[in-house]
């Protein structure tokens, strides 16, 4: 089944920088069949995991994430770009190769003692869920487990976040 995903996925070489093999997930997201095969698989191991809440990180997160709440029946709680969100915001800063960037969170998205678990399409060095992970300190919540669509093994982002659970569906 990974084989019939990966087979979906599109590398674009030099995107967005020179260098980088950038995995685009557009190509796996247009074909219903594998859309629906990779939520499944990946909901599947939380069915009984009484999650309350996905946590999506913008912006293909946000398809990921959302489609994995509906199927477990929880709600979606959106991490996004600098000033997105409405209202009353917590915020985390994070480094990039080049400069910061940062995140926010509605500062009630989550009440305590909610089970979660957090969601981005794709994890390299890891410095981005990393950020979204210190985000959710400001509440008093469980994080049951990172969750990707794909990993990119060779960045090593699994070692950044070693006390965390990190699960993903597709290794590079
Ligand atoms: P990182 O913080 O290094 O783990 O990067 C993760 C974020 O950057 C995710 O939101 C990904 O969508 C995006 N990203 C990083 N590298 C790639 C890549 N090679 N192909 C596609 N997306 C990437």
């Amino acid at each position: 089944m990974v084989e019939k995903l990966k087979a979906k996925i599109r590398d674009i070489p030099d995107f967005p920088q020179t260098g980088i093999v950038f995995k685009d997930i557009t190509t796996l997201l247009q074909d219903g069949a594998e859309f629906r095969r990779a939520i499944d698989s990946l909901a599947a191991r939380y069915v009984d995991g009484h999650v309350d809440l996905v946590v999506g990180i913008e912006a293909r997160g946000f398809i990921i994430g959302s489609a994995l709440a509906y199927k477990l029946g929880a709600g979606i709680v959106l991490v996004r770009k600098p000033g997105k969100l409405p209202y009353k915001t917590h915020r985390m800063e994070y480094q990039l190769e080049y400069g910061s960037d940062a995140l926010e969170v509605h500062h009630d998205a989550i009440p305590e003692g909610a089970r979660v678990i957090i969601v981005d399409d794709l994890l390299a060095t890891g410095g981005t869920v990393e950020a979204v992970v210190k985000l959710l300190n400001h509440f008093k919540c469980e994080i049951v487990e990172l969750t990707f669509l794909v990993e990119l093994t060779f960045l090593n982002g699994r070692k950044r976040l070693a006390d965390m659970p990190v699960h993903s569906l597709i290794q590079y």
